[in-house]
């Protein structure tokens, strides 16, 4: 068993270990006062694993009920959080209960919300099932929505009580979700780990899973405590993310799954950015060669015009200008503002009056 402690304000453990989900009940009572439990999972999770989960909760003297929705990104919406809401309602939860999400990226990110938001806020644990929640999305307290303009356009920083992580999980999981996941694994390693980099291009990713989400979510700990609102140094996590949302929207959301468009955005930023001597000679080369080592892609047949301009409304934009991080080397990087109207110049070379390294992290 592995215990990652996360000191934001609320602080929590990450809990990483092999079958872990029959021992939830036991993790989670210490924790809260709960009479009742509701378990959130999607139509490809409950089946697999929400029973395990169930009796582990009763052993611990939890009342449980489940809500089950239709699996995929479409579901993430209001409408689906308000038959949480009623969910709730009808199975008597209080201010004292909690919801317990089961699933991947959606699951985490909807059942997150409807926890910071009913009865203005109850306590809620995260057991993610899918690489990329738990890499990347079940830690840092971010939960929300799409709207129909946009993905996470409705939200809430809601920290969980606790995140439960079995590894074994992972064997049910999809190939291309698999591959979904290292879009972002393949990310912690560019901004912040050149040994975890270096051990992927070395060695199976597969291989070494448990490694893997030890390192991403240590990084991502360290960035979040220092910065649990975004207002500063967690835009560092974005690293392939301007470009990557822009493909994301241009693809219409089914092209691209959201790890896919990320490793595109990050090969494609970073051998511009090796283009104009911001990156270290050779950096652009090693990172294609990995994502593509892992099935992912390192380009698009998109024009950059048309990148740049879907990346506009991205919401990371702030006002007139778009941010970046640009990579400095393996393991290494910083942000930079661009303006709107002079990124497309800066890029393809025609403007090189734009000063950057404006802040490094
Ligand atoms: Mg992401």
């Amino acid at each position: 068993m592995i215990n990652i402690h996360v000191g934001t304000g609320r602080s929590y453990d990450i809990l990483i270990g092999h079958d872990i989900l029959d021992s939830a009940g036991e993790y989670i009572r210490p924790l809260t006062k709960a009479v009742r439990a509701v378990i959130v999972s999607d139509t490809n999770v409950a089946p697999l694993y929400a029973q395990r989960v169930k009796e582990s909760l009763e052993k611990n003297g939890f009342e449980t009920s489940l809500f089950i929705f239709e699996a995929g990104e479409a579901s993430k919406r209001l409408s689906t959080v308000e038959r949480i809401y009623t969910h709730c309602f009808e199975n008597s939860i209080t201010r004292t209960d909690i919801i317990v999400a089961l699933g991947g990226g959606v699951t985490g990110d909807m059942a997150g919300f409807a926890a910071a938001s009913y009865l203005r806020g109850i306590d809620f644990i995260q057991i993610p099932t899918s690489l990329l929640s738990q890499v990347d999305s079940s830690v840092g307290g971010k939960t929300g929505v799409d709207l129909p303009s946009g993905k996470n356009l409705v939200g809430a920083f809601w920290q969980p009580s606790l995140v439960l992580i079995d590894p074994e999980t992972l064997k049910t999981l999809p190939e291309k979700f698999f591959r979904d996941g290292l879009g972002e694994v393949v990310k912690y390693g560019c901004i912040r780990s050149r040994s975890l980099f270096e051990r992927l291009e070395n060695e199976n990713a597969a291989d070494i899973i448990d490694d893997i989400i030890f390192e991403c979510i240590s990084i991502k700990r360290d960035v979040v405590q220092n910065d649990e609102r975004d207002t500063g140094e967690r835009a560092i996590l974005n690293f392939g993310h301007t470009f990557g949302h822009a493909l994301e929207k241009l693809g219409g959301y089914t092209e691209l799954t959201h790890g896919e468009a990320v490793a595109a955005g990050s090969a494609i930023l970073t051998r511009l950015t090796e283009g104009k001597g911001i990156t270290e000679k050779g950096t652009s080369q090693r990172l294609e060669a990995l994502l593509k080592k892992y099935g992912l892609p390192t380009d698009s047949e998109r024009q950059l015009s048309e990148i740049i301009a879907a990346a506009r409304g991205d919401k990371k934009s702030t006002g007139k200008s778009i941010n970046f991080v640009f990579l400095r080397s393996i393991g290494e990087c910083f942000t930079q503002k661009l303006p709107i109207n002079e990124t497309e110049s800066f890029f393809s070379g025609s403007s090189g009056s734009i000063e950057y390294n404006s802040l490094t992290i």
